[in-house]
């Protein structure tokens, strides 16, 4: 009896992590990636244990290991778009089980009594949401992302994904997805309104879709001549290409809402006359924070525009935005692609080629 109780000691152990994992780490600035071996922490109560099956390939995580948005530790494993299969959990965990299929987003905790937590945006929470990588962690160590074969995170960061999601879509719904989704619900978006997406890459290109599925009439303002079919494909009804020569005075007070998702420094005065009076122009695309936008006085004065932001969205509107795609079916474009190839996708997306997502196939 007693032999007995102690195999089960040591199956539970092995049940409870800790995990070792394999991760595609960057180890500098430049962001070339090397396969590395390390270890998720032993399953607290409320943890589970997830299998990463997929990841999507995000602009952030171009520019935190280029440390665009200030200086990180390496070696560093980034991705916040996981999805993939739970494998254990913790002794109190009650959303999910073995086998259930699950997405992790950007952000892994947060203080969860604050005003914002409390009111399901922990995106916002005073004091300091967790994010999934290059983050200081409640146990002191560094957070690493999913580039990775495994994660623990805490089941109350955990998103259910639906049977008739394919889980290789649902990882850049957990970013990419969430962070048009939440503003173009914020500012209401919806039938009889005409509203624009700026930039159609990864975020983009789910703006145009989800914002159709709204009502919404929508416009895209391109630099990629070649995005034009596509943007139509999505549900768009115009396309305004955004070159030097472009005529924007054409489109004065044409918009109710504009959704910016551009990853990097540009003309947003270009922009701002385009919105009808009382309007907003929504940035969610970040670029480098030592290159922040110009706005001159009067550009917003004008026709009394507001000139927002707006960062992911909170752990049940991310629920939310999972059910609202699958009841209107709508997925991203991506590319699958092996953990091996994340060098080569970094610098497709760099060069504006990726049509619209890298997703890593950690089976490939
Ligand atoms: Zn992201
Ligand atoms: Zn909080």
């Amino acid at each position: 009896m007693l032999k007995n109780e102690k195999d089960h000691d040591v199956v539970k152990k092995i049940e409870l992590g800790p995990f070792p994992y394999e991760g595609m780490a960057a180890t500098n600035a430049t962001g070339d990636h090397t396969l590395m071996k390390l270890e998720r922490r032993a399953l607290q109560p409320k943890d589970v244990a997830i299998k990463v099956l997929y990841c999507g390939i995000c602009h952030s995580d171009i520019h935190t290991i280029r440390q665009d948005w200030g200086p990180i530790k390496y070696p560093q494993i980034t991705g916040h778009e996981l999805a993939g299969e739970v494998v254990a959990v913790g002794s109190s965990v009650s959303k999910f089980k073995v086998g259930s299929k699950v997405g992790v987003g950007c952000m892994v905790n947060s203080c969860r009594h604050c005003d914002p937590c409390t009111n399901g945006f922990e995106q916002y929470c005073e004091n300091g949401s967790v994010s999934t990588y290059a983050a200081e962690d409640r146990d002191g160590s560094i957070t690493q992302g999913g580039y990775s074969t495994l994660n623990v995170v805490d089941e109350d960061f955990v998103i259910r994904i639906p049977d008739q999601i394919d889980l290789a879509e649902a990882g850049p719904m957990m970013c990419a997805g969430i962070t048009v989704y939440s503003p173009l619900r914020h500012w209401s978006v919806g039938p009889g309104q005409k509203i624009a997406i700026v930039g159609m890459g990864g975020l983009g290109h789910m703006g145009v879709k989800i914002a159709t599925a709204m009502g919404a009439e929508v416009t895209v303002i391109t630099t990629t001549k070649d995005k034009t079919e596509d943007a139509i494909r999505f549900g768009a009804k115009n396309v305004i290409l955004n070159e030097d020569a472009t005529d924007f005075s054409k489109y004065k007070r044409s918009f109710d809402f504009m959704l910016d998702t551009i990853p990097y420094q540009h003309d947003i005065e270009k922009l701002l006359p385009m919105l009808k009076m009382n309007s907003t122009l929504c940035i969610v695309g970040i670029g480098k924070v030592t290159e922040p936008h110009q706005v001159g006085p009067f550009s917003l004065l004008k026709s009394r525009s507001s000139l927002s932001s707006s960062g992911i969205g909170g752990i049940r509107e991310t629920q939310e935005l999972i059910d609202f795609c699958a009841l209107h079916k709508i997925k991203p474009e991506i590319k699958k692609i092996p953990m091996t190839q994340i060098d080569a996708a970094w610098k497709n997306i760099f060069d504006k080629k990726a049509r619209y997502r890298f997703v890593i196939d950690m089976k490939m």
